[in-house]
């Protein structure tokens, strides 16, 4: 295919989606801070660099994804960034969920030095990156969201267009915010209901026939045992953590102040999220919030 891709960022995301990358005929170089994760990427045939610097001298897209803005930000544009070691004719793609104030930031930078970049967060969480299923949510000129989207499709399954940089962040943190409020009110609705005595799955399948039905109800039941292969099934584990909800749920509220927009409940899932990550719930799935409902004696 002849296209180098070069991928910074292994994690629970990053890892499968450079995995994908290769499925897909893609040459691949690869680096992380974490060295277990480069040697399972070059066991699946990606090639290691020894520095961020040396992973992008020679390639034609770069894909970041990182665990927040400030990371993301100092790659690109820190002490010893990226941005005057890329090639005049790549285009950089960040995946990362960061703030669209942080995203128009790198995307300016870029621009300056003739650059292209989009940023390009993602939804569908650690399955979805396995299966190559994710919904893309991209913000940059339509030419380079032209540009990406053959490379997207390797890795995802919907990819949208949502405006200029820096709204594709801000269309992904509407959306986290609107998934928080109806976990929430599903895990307060199943914890009523059975707290009369009501069983879960029966309760589930009539508020899914009904006008409470909602994404969370139909594929991520926070009821232990309701459904399979969901983190409520397996304690909680694996999924998408409510450390990275919490940090969503932050940006979601630093843009409300920014935009002046009113987002009660976005406000409200921001704090009960705080207080689930306080006590100790950090690195549990974010379905968990059905915890902070229970009666310690449930
Ligand atoms: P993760 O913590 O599992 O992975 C992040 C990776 O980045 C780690 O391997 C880490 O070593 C690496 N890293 C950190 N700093 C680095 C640096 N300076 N240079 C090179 N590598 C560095 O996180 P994740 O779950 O893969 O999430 C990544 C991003 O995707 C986050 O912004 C998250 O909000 C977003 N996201 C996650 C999910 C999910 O379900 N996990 C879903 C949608 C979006």
């Amino acid at each position: 295919m002849g296209i180098k891709v070069t991928f910074i960022g292994l994690g629970n995301m990053g890892g499968p989606m450079a995995h994908n990358l290769i499925k897909n005929g893609y040459e691949l170089t690869v680096y992380d801070l974490n060295k277990q994760a480069v040697e399972e990427a070059v066991a699946v045939g990606a090639q290691a660099a020894d520095n961020a610097v040396e992973a992008v001298k020679e390639a034609n897209v770069v894909i970041s994804m990182l665990p927040n803005g400030a990371i993301v930000k100092s790659l690109f544009l820190g002490k010893n960034g990226l941005i005057p070691h890329l090639r005049k004719d790549v285009l950089v793609i960040d995946s990362s969920t960061i703030a669209a104030a942080d995203a128009r930031d790198v995307a300016q930078a870029c621009r300056q030095q003739d650059i292209a970049m989009i940023d390009a967060p993602v939804s569908g969480g650690t399955a979805a990156a396995i299966a190559g299923t994710l919904t893309f949510i991209c913000g940059g000129s339509a030419a380079d969201f032209e540009q990406a989207k053959p490379i997207l499709s390797a890795m995802g399954k919907n990819i949208f267009h949502a405006g200029e940089n820096g709204a594709g962040q801000v269309a992904k943190i509407c959306n986290n915010m609107l998934l928080a409020v109806h976990m929430i009110g599903t895990a307060e609705a199943l914890n009523m209901g059975t707290s009369q005595g009501l069983d879960p799955t029966v309760l589930s399948e009539i508020m899914k026939a009904s006008s409470g039905n909602n994404w969370s109800l139909q594929l991520y039941n926070p009821y232990p045992d309701v459904m399979e292969s969901v983190p409520s099934s397996n304690g909680y584990q694996g999924g998408f953590m409510v450390n990275l909800m919490s940090k969503d749920l932050g940006l979601s509220q630093e843009l409300a102040s920014q935009s002046k927009s009113s987002t009660p409940m976005g406000s409200l899932a921001t704090q009960l999220y705080q207080i689930h990550q306080n006590s100790g719930y950090g690195e549990l799935d974010f379905s968990s919030i059905l915890k902070l409902m229970q009666k310690s004696d449930d």
